[in-house]
């Protein structure tokens, strides 16, 4: 579904944020890119939509390689939930906001009506469409953004570190809404994060250190290198913590990633 092929890129001259960079996600497959601040996190997803451009390398968006003549359509096939839930709203109601998109699609009124319930009822803010968004929390906020590009029919969803604004209440269900909508098989997730816990559940974990990838791999596999990831400013959770130390005492056979499943492993 996506791959970079070498991609070289830098801001100002002389500088490299990301050197020889090269990565595969396939259709459908939910993965969490992991990199503490300043690790090229937000660099690799604005290449991806074509707001900045590679020096070098290849960028190939479902089957189509990146460049000026394909952007605009590849830009219709990818969605971008940005940190800042203030900055992305340009509707005066929930309802306006998410037609938003589809009014410039030349959809008609009928149809993005029922687009806009559809999406709303899916993110589970159809009593809320009449609101204006600027009175919603930051998480309901965060969730008329993804109805709003899950409306415009993004088979790809890019949620860069979308829920640092948020409470743990509001981190929690905005992590619950991205699980589901990673079973949908046509779903390509890619969620930008420096928080360890809301890996857990992606298919693949890519780790980022100074615009590389030092690790990849299942949330198992990526979360057994816990000197790497705290070698690299990520603060791994306690679950996996807890059952490194047991695992290295003999008690575990191997890492837990969650607390539900480190009481399980303990209790049998
Ligand atoms: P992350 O998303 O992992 O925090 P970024 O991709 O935002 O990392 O930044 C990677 C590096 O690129 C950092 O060193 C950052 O200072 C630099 N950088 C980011 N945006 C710009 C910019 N617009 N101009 C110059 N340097 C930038």
């Amino acid at each position: 579904m996506i791959r970079l092929e070498n991609v070289t890129f830098g801001y100002d001259e002389g500088q490299t944020v990301l050197k020889d960079y090269s990565l595969k996600i396939n259709q459908g497959e939910f993965v969490t890119i992991l990199g503490h601040n300043g690790s090229g996190k937000s660099t690799l997803s604005k290449l991806l939509v074509g707001l900045i451009e590679a020096q070098a390398g290849k960028i190939v968006v479902d089957g189509q390689p990146l460049n000026e003549e394909t952007v605009f359509e590849i830009r219709q096939k990818i969605g971008i939930v940005f940190q800042n839930p203030d900055n992305q709203f340009v509707g005066s109601t929930v309802r306006d906001d998410i037609a938003f998109g589809l009014e410039n699609k030349c959809v008609s009124y009928e149809e993005m009506n029922r687009l806009v319930e559809e999406y709303a009822t899916k993110v589970g803010m159809k009593q809320f469409l009449d609101r204006e968004p600027h009175h919603l929390s930051g998480g309901e906020k965060q969730r008329v953004a993804i109805a709003g590009v899950l409306a415009l029919g993004a088979k790809i969803i890019i949620l860069d570190e979308a829920t640092a604004m948020l409470d743990p209440q509001g981190r929690e269900n905005m992590m619950e809404l991205v699980h589901e909508l990673a079973q949908d098989e046509d779903k390509t997730i890619i969620m930008i994060t420096h928080h360890l816990d809301e890996a857990v559940k992606s298919d693949r974990i890519v780790v980022m250190n100074a615009g590389q990838i030092i690790l990849e791999g299942t949330p198992k596999e990526v979360f057994a290198e816990k000197e790497l990831l705290e070698s690299v400013k990520l603060d791994v959770p306690f679950a996996v913590k807890a059952s490194y130390d047991l695992k290295q005492k003999g008690i575990l056979s191997e890492i837990c990633t969650s607390d539900e499943e480190l009481m399980g492993e303990l209790c049998k």
